[in-house]
């Protein structure tokens, strides 16, 4: 199927009479005839639900979605997008461990690495995306555990190697972990390009109406565990809290880490999404490719009208010609990137603040990602306890207006923008 396509139909495959919609299996709890039965579950012996807490078939149905379109072996869904790169992380390195990340990432996530994770005795060496391999790999430890980096950085904009980033973690021995939110599946498929695990805030694009928050992970089975065991005792010796069984022997390369991640940290941690909000998430995925086509589109159509404008001092766009990453942008998505624009106006943080009073159609929102068009000066809200100093050094600067482009007629968007530029 071709990715369209897997947007209507992977996942769940209707029986003669059943839902045409994918049920929504709104229960806590899940009925066996035996203990037997029952006690294989627990021990992992044979696949089913027994507690939402871990699993639910709504959640799995959505996954598998997500899993087609990324071309992965097995995933699963998380409440949030943050919970979801926390698994992905925590899956691999505990106490003691350490992992390379791109600085170029979104907030919360630096937030979630350099301090929350950082309590959890995991250290982390943040570099520049645009580090050169010999940069990257003086950066591993004999404990780095993995790689960690954003398709297309929130907010930055900025592309990521994957390619060249997944050589340097194999020659390393762990595996690459691409956060693939802004650009979503229809436009980048990081596992093509040698990325093992991929991780979503289904929040942004993917739900794409503003109505649930939500994550995802999916693992593209390549990556072999027992040939770097010393590395990964948590998937390569046996877990006691299930009789012993080894993951990456008893579920394999494609299996191995979802597994673990689901009886493991879903088990402990207990961050599952609602089987009512996957429920919306999957209508979201139904329409996600038109979405982005429109997204792609308007966004491109928006940042060339920035460029031009007289008023304008520099727009941050990757589609745009003039841009750092043009070039490996057209390299991992073709068909466009998406639809959040960065721009600054010549007047500076004044004009920003008179610009963002103006508008009409653009909605001002901590929001990105979604069909509605939403607009936010960092310096006056999200960031605004830092100093001008600050906001430079966090590659925010005081005049940065992020403009997320939604799928509206690209007429009345470019026309709102008109008339508040003035
Ligand atoms: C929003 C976002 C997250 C966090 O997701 P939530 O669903 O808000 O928890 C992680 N990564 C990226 C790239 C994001 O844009």
């Amino acid at each position: 199927m071709e990715k369209e396509t897997k947007c209507i139909h992977a996942g769940y495959t209707p029986k003669n009479g059943e839902s045409r919609m994918i049920p929504i299996i709104q229960s806590t709890t899940f009925k066996y005839d035996t203990s037997e039965d029952m006690g294989k579950l627990f021990d992992l012996e044979a696949s089913g639900y027994f507690y939402t807490r871990l699993q639910n078939p709504t959640n799995d149905m959505v996954a598998a979605k997500i899993t087609a379109l990324e071309g992965g072996t097995a995933g699963m869904l998380t409440s949030s997008g943050q919970a979801a790169n926390f698994f992905a992380t925590f899956n691999v390195a505990t106490a003691g461990d350490h992992i390379v990340s791109s600085s170029s990432i979104y907030g919360g996530t630096f937030n979630l690495f350099n301090v929350t994770m950082r309590k959890m005795g995991i250290d982390f060496t943040f570099l520049s995306p645009d580090s050169t391999d010999d940069e990257i790999r003086a950066a591993f430890k004999p404990n780095t555990k993995a790689v960690f980096g954003e398709t297309l950085a929130n907010p930055a904009m900025t592309v990521f190697d994957i390619e060249r980033w997944a050589k340097v973690a194999h020659e390393n021995g762990v595996p690459l972990i691409i956060d693939n939110t802004f650009a979503t599946p229809i436009n980048c498929r990081p596992i093509e390009w040698g990325a093992d695990i991929v991780t979503h805030s289904t929040t942004k694009y993917m739900d794409g109406h503003d109505a649930t928050v939500g994550g995802c992970i999916v693992d593209g089975g390549k990556f072999d565990w027992m040939a770097h065991a010393d590395k990964f005792p948590g998937l390569c010796t046996p877990d006691e809290s299930y009789h012993g069984i080894t993951y990456a022997t008893k579920f394999g390369n494609g299996g191995a880490f979802i597994t673990k991640c689901t009886a493991q940290l879903m088990r402990d941690f207990g961050s599952i999404q609602a089987p009512m909000n996957a429920y919306f998430l999957n209508l979201g995925l139904e329409s996600l490719a038109v979405r982005m086509e429109r997204h792609c589109k308007n966004g491109q159509a928006v940042a060339e009208f920035l460029e031009s404008h007289p008023q304008v001092a520099w727009v941050n766009y990757p589609g745009l010609k003039s841009n750092k990453y043009y070039a490996l942008a057209q390299k991992y998505m073709p068909d466009g990137t998406c639809g959040v624009v960065s721009f600054g106006l010549k007047g500076g943080r004044k004009a920003a603040e008179a610009f963002m009073k103006k508008l009409k159609v653009a909605i001002i929102a901590t929001h990105v990602a979604d069909a509605h068009t939403c607009i936010l000066h960092p310096a006056n809200a999200t960031h605004r306890q830092l100093s001008e100093e600050e906001l430079i050094a966090c590659g925010v600067p005081s005049d940065l207006i992020r403009l997320s482009v939604g799928i509206e007629n690209v007429n009345d968007i470019i026309g709102d923008l008109k008339q508040a530029l003035g």
